[in-house]
């Protein structure tokens, strides 16, 4: 059985929002008149703007977008977000969610393909992956400008499928991406969701899935998607995943349930 991961907000924290971003912000802002803030908008936008068109694999081509923002705002350096990624992989800025490393080594003893499927772009993902010194646990690494699709892209789900034939349980927490994505995709879909509530939390793995409570969850975290206009055609009830955990070391008793 075929595993996939997300990565930010399941198995790791990325150094953008802390460290790449502010950098990237404070260093276009200067002679601008604008401020960090605003600069970050602009950023934002063009990624919005880029996924408005369909433009879903260019929408995390960091470089290309933070390139063309400084161009249009008169900024002359350049800059190499793939460079400030490494420069920020320090303790303060990354870190893997608790139960992550020794869940993945369970996992992987068990003898589960264990495959990353991020919309980060390898450049990317892969050096805070070696500095969390987790790389070495997966198998292989699906992104966006190696597969020409990006969640909840259909065919960022077959690319690992058509590679590791059979069952897929796909792990995530974005409910558009992960959720909706991998139930498109045919695949068991599995939320990480820290802040599940104890009223859902304190049931059995088998049941929480089924809580009255989850719709309005998955419902919130559609409304928290920044980009859920891009999708008319999605429903809550095509997002709900068929397992909930709230922990990631949770999630080999729920394969004992797939
Ligand atoms: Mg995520």
């Amino acid at each position: 059985m075929l595993l996939t991961f997300d990565l930010d907000g399941v198995v790791m924290k990325n150094p953008f929002s802390t460290g790449v971003f502010p950098e990237v912000t404070g260093r276009i802002r200067e002679g601008t008149g604008l401020s960090q803030k605003e600069v970050m908008g602009e950023i934002i936008g063009e990624a919005k703007s880029r996924m408005g068109q369909g433009r879903i694999v260019d929408a995390y081509d960091w470089d290309d977008i933070i390139a063309l923002v400084g161009q249009k705002l008169g900024f002359s350096g350049s800059i190499d977000v793939a460079e400030l990624v490494r420069k920020y992989c320090t303790p303060e800025h990354i870190y893997t969610y608790p139960e992550v490393p020794e869940t993945l080594k369970t996992l992987r003893q068990a003898g589960y393909p264990l495959v990353v499927l991020t919309n980060g772009f390898r450049k990317y993902q892969l050096p805070v992956l070696r500095a969390l010194g987790v790389a070495d646990l997966f198998d292989a690494i699906y992104t966006p400008e190696m597969t020409g699709a990006a969640k909840p892209e259909r065919d960022m789900y077959l690319a690992p499928q058509r590679r590791y034939p059979g069952p897929h349980v796909h792990v995530g927490d974005t409910v558009i991406h992960d959720l909706w994505g991998a139930n498109q995709a045919g695949a068991i879909s599995v939320w990480v969701y820290h802040d599940l509530p104890d009223l859902v939390a304190s049931l059995p793995l088998s049941r929480r899935a089924g809580h009255e409570l989850m719709e309005e969850l998955i419902t919130q975290g559609i409304a928290r998607d920044l980009n859920a206009a891009a999708y008319p055609q999605l429903t809550t009830v095509d997002s709900m995943p068929d397992f909930v955990i709230k922990s990631f070391g949770e999630l080999p008793a729920v394969l004992d349930l797939v």
